[in-house]
């Protein structure tokens, strides 16, 4: 079998089977489909707070709408400012101005592609309010030096674990390290439902504020009508649940199987002239392994072009970076100028750089066997030789 054949045939994503057929068969028969009559995102929640040792999960409709929950719950409001990276997904971003907030873009470590404490330190004024702090690929961001900087500062730190599920920082898992945690369930998620999301925290206040935002103002144990504070409808469904509750189950064994196959890339490709990886780091317990990251500085579209010929056609280019997109500081200036704010001017040359030479593995290229691993490490050292 040729590398072509071979990369063409690396799993598809999601992996599933009659397990989440079963499930899904459950939720229909019982006519519980939603969570106000049924138990299953109720169970789910407990069972992912335990898988990310967090006090509480409360499930949502998206990982995006999970960042702008997590912001509310810390009374991030209008006019507040918010440290964000601008390598990641916009949500990172956007969320805070669903909430009347600005994001305040610091650069991130070009090492690693994730925000750079000393540069979010850098970033704080007397506007701000709170960092969201992204565990980007799955790799664990330092979180001593952002919950130094929370304490220090009084700011609320929010992980945006969307890429993180099963990874741990000092053997914490993600999540509930700091103030809130954010996750995705979204069809490229290592654990997925098609869409879906969960905020994270180990604080009963605040957890309270999220089940009330995610459920029309409601309060646990509530009644129907009695809506305490202004909250939307965020609520997952049961057939979502009852997924997530299998692909849960399914997540160890395949977080295993990536692990093993990105440590066997890196081996295969540290010592190739022209590739940087990300240096390891005792601090990450548990890396996620949503994205297998590779830096080619100089011939990033050459390289991807030659893995495209290979057959390697899900490799991307990855972020344009969010301190560059228009909609961004046009809807951040619009809210600043109305307050009289300044917004203030991002300068962020890591980002800037990292995204003209980064090459992304989405997390399928790290299910596949061996052999289709060490074939995939011979395409990409030929691409980039060539
Ligand atoms: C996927 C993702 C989100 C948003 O999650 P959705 O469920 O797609 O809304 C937020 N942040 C990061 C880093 C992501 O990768």
């Amino acid at each position: 079998m040729g590398d072509h054949t071979m990369m063409s045939e690396m799993p598809e994503w999601p992996e599933y089977g009659d397990e989440e057929a079963k499930a899904l068969l459950e939720v229909l028969n019982s006519g519980k489909w939603g969570s106000t009559s049924g138990d299953v995102v109720a169970t789910f929640q407990e069972e992912f707070a335990e898988y990310q040792q967090a006090g509480h999960a409360i499930c949502l409709a998206n990982g995006t709408l999970a960042i702008a929950v997590a912001l509310r719950a810390a009374g991030v409001g209008i006019g507040d400012e918010v440290i964000v990276p601008p390598y990641t997904f916009i949500a990172t971003a956007s969320a805070a101005l669903f909430v009347g907030a600005v994001p305040v873009f610091a650069d991130v470590d070009a090492d690693t592609h994730l925000l750079d404490p000393a540069a979010a330190e850098a970033a704080i004024t007397e506007r701000t309010k709170a960092i969201v702090v992204v565990h980007l690929a799955g790799r664990p961001a330092d979180m001593d030096a952002f919950n130094v900087l929370g304490a220090k500062h009084g700011l609320t730190i929010i992980e945006d674990a969307a890429q993180a599920h099963g990874a741990a920082y000092k053997g914490r898992a993600v999540g509930a390290i700091g103030d809130l945690g954010t996750f995705s369930f979204q069809s490229s998620k290592n654990i997925t439902a098609g869409e879906g999301g969960a905020v994270l925290t180990d604080n009963d206040q605040l957890a309270g504020t999220v089940y009330s935002l995610v459920n029309v103002g409601r309060v646990p144990g509530g009644g129907w009508y009695q809506h305490e504070a202004v909250g939307y409808n965020l609520r997952l469904t049961e057939f979502q649940a009852a997924i997530l509750r299998v692909q849960l189950r399914r997540h160890p064994r395949l977080q295993e199987l990536r692990e093993r196959n990105a440590r066997l890339l890196t081996d295969l490709l540290s010592d190739v002239d022209g590739v940087q990886l990300a240096p390891d780091d005792p601090a990450i317990t548990a890396h996620g392994r949503h994205l297998f990251m590779l830096r080619v500085p100089g011939q990033r579209d050459a390289v991807l072009q030659s893995l495209a010929a290979a057959g390697v056609t899900r490799a991307s280019s990855g972020y344009v970076p969010l301190h560059r997109n228009a909609a961004v500081l046009r809807e951040s200036k619009a809210i600043t100028d109305r307050l009289g704010q300044p917004y203030p001017q991002a300068d962020c040359p890591n980002a800037d750089k990292v995204s003209t030479d980064t090459i992304w593995l989405p997390q399928p290229y790290l299910l596949g066997t061996e052999p289709q691993t060490q074939a995939l490490a011979t395409t990409l050292t030929n691409a980039v030789a060539s």
